[in-house]
């Protein structure tokens, strides 16, 4: 299993995070030991002072396939969830000016929150998808799937030209603008918007 994950997906939080807008998606990994599931606390990391939370739809996969085209993209999608991208922003802007990897300030233990999944039939369509996380009960993002520069079947044909995608193999696509710091004891909800209102699909405490 790994996690892929889609960097500056949406054109508000290329910019307030200063970055160009892609013209191709910006793609990085997590390894699996990252995953934090089941509601467990995350623990604030050492090595950091800046931890962020972005908040992201997440795809699981359900079969194999490489090259995938089009037609065929939104078939490998078996789910789909809601995932914070921990960052450790301060470590990321020391490597991303030395043109390191960001793997260090990314791909750390617990950094890919995973929350429960719905079935795309449960949902709205893909493009229509609605989510927000709260902090402390405080809406901080708020995001819309329309919005992504780069939309689900866009980043399935992309991904698939380079890596194999592996059942069970998860897609973060990317945060809406609003990402923020967290302290020790604040506590993430994040929802998804359906038919019959929303539902909280993530819930984590920082400890
Ligand atoms: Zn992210």
């Amino acid at each position: 299993m790994k996690i892929i994950c889609i960097g500056r997906n949406y054109a508000a939080h290329a910019k307030e995070l200063n970055n160009p807008v892609p013209s191709r998606p910006v793609v990085f990994m997590k390894p699996a030991s990252a995953l934090l599931v089941n509601g467990k606390p995350f623990y604030y990391p050492e090595f950091t002072k800046d931890l962020h939370f972005e908040t992201e739809l997440v795809l699981k996969i359900g079969k194999n396939g490489r090259h995938v085209q089009p037609e065929f993209a939104l078939d490998y999608i078996q789910e789909i969830g809601l995932g914070i991208d921990f960052t450790a922003r301060d470590l990321q802007s020391e490597l991303k000016a030395k043109g390191h990897p960001w793997e260090l300030a990314k791909g750390f233990d617990g950094s890919a929150v995973l929350g429960n999944f719905m079935k795309p039939a449960e949902l709205p369509g893909f493009s229509n998808l609605e989510f927000y996380l709260e902090k402390n009960g405080e809406r901080v993002q708020h995001g819309f799937s329309k919005d992504m520069l780069f939309s689900f079947q866009d980043i399935i044909c992309f991904v698939s030209q380079y890596f194999k995608l592996q059942m069970g193999d998860l897609i973060y696509t990317g945060t809406p603008a609003g990402v923020g710091p967290v302290t020790i004891g604040d506590q993430l909800r994040a929802f998804i918007v359906t038919a019959s209102g929303s539902k909280e699909l993530l819930r984590c405490d920082v400890k």
